[in-house]
């Protein structure tokens, strides 16, 4: 009798995809792919000849084992994507890339300590402070999972390193036996309504980075949760301590760190965050004050891009919704705000105790007529500039002409009805601002 390798389905083929291809070429599984994309599927074809492109209806399931599915495929909502109900027919296990990792670099035992990190913002932010400090202190570390590089891609380390994992609601509803040895939950605050349908879905995505809320086996995971919100408070009173320690990182008696591209109170949380899963890494109070001395920041998240004149130029191109954007709008004062793209549900509501902090706004994209209504009946002087181009050179001369301020762009929207993604809005962004610079 042959032995009949194991076959997997790969569904959407972007870098996850590609990773999750890797992984399993290598390890000589049978594989097919799909994406509802020509051009990602022209790419795979071209790339991995060797993989077969079948559209899903006409794949064999009876002999698929799993399906490898990009976090971004929808699986409840609005409605389940149709790879998605075939494979629940057929009852093939779906699961995304990061789930291969457990099956590859951590099957030996022991393996390298995983840090998985969560939360609605600062998630990136938090898990690039861990992994600074980790290799300023000479620890082996790799990032990965939604930050850079899939999970399963990384090197395999020894049993002294760390794999840092940032982790979305919609990987974490993908993985149904990865756990992570640490897993910390920063906050939660509405966002991702449309995939998750509701908030209860959604709080309930974010905890089951708790292995014990899922039905997983609890395997005496570390659990940190900074409780500064009411759902995180719920999340942390729920835990049962019996399978997890639980550490509460919240605000109170936060860290004082003398560096400026960890401004605001956001970034208090995410050092509070990053403190406790280094101490549980075994670093020193020293060691972890040092490293988060030395973090540079992360390209598009209150990046200061220059000043120029008395106006100082800020790329928070990152600030996807409202929350996202209270971070700087809380840290600044005469702003001159460029906003809008594709709004989230709570709009810019959530930031209006910050309105007075903001000199005039410019509105760009599909929100700006919403938005300016809105600023208008708050009072708030606003201008609809349409696009970011416009936008920077109004906002670039009012600053001017005031002698003083902060042009922000923060724009509490997703990008993509005018760019194809968040860091695509920060580049151009900071084009423009030299370009300014220069000519003026
Ligand atoms: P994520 O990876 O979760 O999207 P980032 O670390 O990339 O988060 O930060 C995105 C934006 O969210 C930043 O530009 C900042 O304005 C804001 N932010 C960062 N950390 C926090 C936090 N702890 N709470 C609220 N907002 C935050």
């Amino acid at each position: 009798m042959h032995n009949i390798a194991p076959h997997a389905s790969v569904f959407g083929l972007g870098k996850a995809g590609r990773g999750a291809l890797n992984w399993l070429l290598a390890r000589g599984w049978q594989v097919s792919a799909w994406d509802d994309n020509e051009i990602a599927r022209a790419r795979i074809q071209s790339d991995y000849p060797q993989v077969p492109l079948i559209p899903v209806a006409e794949q064999d399931w009876a002999h698929i084992t799993r399906l490898i599915l990009s976090p971004g495929v929808p699986l409840h909502h609005p409605k389940p994507h149709p790879v998605v109900q075939l494979a629940q027919e057929h009852h093939t296990p779906i699961m995304c890339e990061v789930e291969l990792l457990r099956e590859g670099a951590l099957t030996g035992q022991p393996h390298a300590t995983t840090i998985a990190i969560t939360g609605t913002n600062g998630k990136s932010t938090t898990s690039a402070l861990v992994h600074h400090c980790l290799k300023e202190t000479g620890r082996q570390s790799e990032i990965g999972g939604n930050f850079g590089t899939p999970a399963c891609s990384l090197p395999t380390l020894p049993a002294e390193g760390f794999y840092v994992l940032e982790l979305s609601s919609y990987q974490l509803e993908l993985l149904p036996h990865f756990t992570a040895d640490i897993a910390a939950l920063l906050n939660i605050t509405p966002d991702h309504l449309d995939r998750h349908g509701t908030m209860e879905n959604y709080v309930s995505a974010k905890a089951s980075i708790f292995d014990s809320t899922k039905g997983k086996i609890p395997q005496r995971q570390t659990a940190i949760i900074a409780t500064d919100d009411h759902y995180t408070k719920k999340i942390f009173n729920n835990l049962n301590d019996k399978d997890h320690k639980v550490i509460n990182a919240s605000l109170e008696n936060g860290l004082v760190i003398k560096n400026p591209s960890l401004a605001g109170n956001h970034n208090a949380q995410n050092m509070k965050v990053a403190q406790a899963i280094l101490r549980e890494c075994g670093l020193s109070d020293a060691e972890i004050r040092s490293g988060l001395e030395s973090f540079p920041g992360l390209p598009h998240r209150m990046f200061v891009v220059g000043t120029h004149n008395g106006v100082t130029f800020v790329n928070d191109s990152k600030a996807t919704n409202a929350e996202a954007a209270k971070a700087a709008l809380s840290t600044y004062h005469n702003i001159f705000w460029i906003a809008g793209g594709l709004a989230k549900a709570e709009g810019i509501a959530p930031l209006k105790p910050y309105f007075s902090r903001i000199t005039h706004a410019f509105l760009i994209g599909d929100a700006a007529d919403d938005f300016s209504h809105y600023l208008t009946q708050e009072n708030i002087p606003n201008s609809i500039a349409g696009t970011l181009e416009k936008a920077m050179q109004m906002a670039g001369k009012a600053a001017r002409s005031a002698g003083s301020g902060v042009v922000l762009l923060s724009p509490a929207c997703a990008s993509f009805d005018q760019f194809p993604n968040f860091e695509a809005r920060g580049c151009e962004f900071e084009n423009l601002v030299k370009e300014f610079i220069s000519t003026n």
